[in-house]
């Protein structure tokens, strides 16, 4: 029995992952590649296992926003190449050739100045080249009156003797919209791409990677694969966007729950909660539970959310607090202390999921995700048993017999 406090935990499942990417290769196909991105500590479901598993079932690459989360990647043993999208400090370029990682070049300045560090050091760093087709974003600009110019930086790059330009690639705007103004313009974006392609290939530059697509690209514009795919979002079986949803089958990765604290009966007119938006017109079963916006359920969906209980749903009433709010369970009789609380997931016939709560907060479920709070546990699932937790106070010099009480049931 794998021991953590349940009051508030995340539930990965791995099962899910594996399916999930086993989507995307049968999608993109043999001669595609996959990049597994988990930045921000994969998307909040946590790097450690996420990535170890990925690497087990064969993802290709990895895909980070720095230096610190590549760094996390080989120390969880991460022996796959692992590319950078952010600009590394020089201070810590060491740390490339040290760790065996790829870093994005973004400038012709940021090129120069690592091809000095490495040279100094005798060392040699891999990049791969970032175009800037539309984004604004990192990359150099290749449209119109930028693009003789970049060509030139590029090509100078390319001979720089430290660095090692393994690949090109950009990045989409829009790939997840649908109307027709948003598909010409990624149309515009790749055509961009491949006539800067081309331009240097004529200068005798070739790269062994070309990749632009993220998930939804690659969902949506199989034409643009290249040799590689850049997934995030759905590797965690989440749609890249809500209007697009069916190509592949998804499967949700993660799942909340949190513990019912205290029930108790409130007569008309009482208020619930900080600000007093809430106030009962009857009287009412009122269940506290121990979850609040500190673990990422956001104050803004104070008297607008709903949870499972016992298979049925319970509105949120009144202010979400800190670590605190309250459901109305007035139509769930049976629902008592210490009863499970479902906050994303299901139980029995009834769903919350992600994109629930990106539209309720006007926001995507990238976001959601990402908002887990950092004192939430997430616990790992494969093959419907616990295999390991991932919790705030759990390393080793922290004596964890002593912060994490054993479930009592
Ligand atoms: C985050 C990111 C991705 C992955 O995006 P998804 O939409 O999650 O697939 C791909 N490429 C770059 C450069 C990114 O920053």
């Amino acid at each position: 029995m794998i021991e953590y406090v349940k009051r508030t935990w995340a539930v990965v499942d791995l099962d899910r992952l594996d399916h999930n990417l086993r989507e995307v290769q049968n999608y993109v196909g043999n001669d595609c590649m996959v990049m597994g991105v988990v930045k921000a500590d994969a998307y909040g479901h946590g790097d450690q296992y996420i990535s170890t598993e990925l690497e087990q079932l064969g993802v290709n690459w990895f895909g980070v926003s720095g230096i610190e989360e590549a760094q996390n990647l080989r120390r969880w043993g991460i022996e796959k190449p692992i590319l950078i999208f952010g600009a590394t400090p020089l201070d810590y370029s060491f740390m490339l050739w040290e760790y065996q990682i790829t870093q994005t070049v973004h400038t012709y300045s940021y090129a120069w100045e690592l091809e000095q560090e490495a040279a100094k050091q005798g060392k040699t760093i891999r990049v791969h080249i970032k175009l800037d087709t539309g984004m604004s974003r990192l990359g150099f600009l290749v449209a119109g009156s930028h693009r003789q110019q970049s060509l030139e930086e590029i090509e100078k790059i390319a001979n720089f003797p430290h660095l090692q330009v393994e690949g090109l690639y950009t990045h989409f705007a829009c790939a997840d919209e649908d109307d027709a103004d948003s598909v010409e313009y990624t149309w515009q974006q790749f055509r961009q791409y491949e006539q800067t392609r081309d331009a240097l290939k004529a200068k005798g530059i070739e790269f062994a990677l070309h990749h632009c697509c993220n998930s939804a690209a690659t969902l949506h514009y199989p034409q643009m694969h290249l040799d590689m795919v850049r997934t995030g979002i759905v590797l965690y079986g989440l749609a890249p966007s809500p209007e697009r949803k069916r190509e592949l089958a998804l499967q949700s990765a993660m799942e909340l729950y949190s513990r019912i604290t205290m029930v108790k009966e409130i007569d008309s007119q009482t208020s619930v909660s900080y600000g007093r938006i809430f106030q009962a017109n009857q009287t009412m079963r009122v269940a506290t539970v121990g979850i609040g916006y500190a673990d990422g359920y956001e104050r803004m969906l104070s008297n607008r959310g709903r949870m499972l209980v016992h298979g049925q749903e319970a509105p949120v009433i009144g202010r979400v607090c800190m670590d605190q709010l309250m459901l109305d369970v007035t139509h769930i009789p049976q629902a008592q202390e210490g009863d499970l609380v479902t906050v994303i997931g299901r139980d029995g016939d009834c769903v919350v999921d992600f994109d629930e709560l990106a539209e309720q907060t006007g926001s995507i479920n990238y976001e959601k995700v990402c908002l887990i709070g950092k004192r939430v546990p997430r616990v790992y699932r494969k093959g419907g048993e616990e295999i390991g937790v991932v919790a705030m106070g759990k390393g080793k010099s922290m004596e964890p017999r002593r912060l994490i009480l054993s479930e009592e049931e």
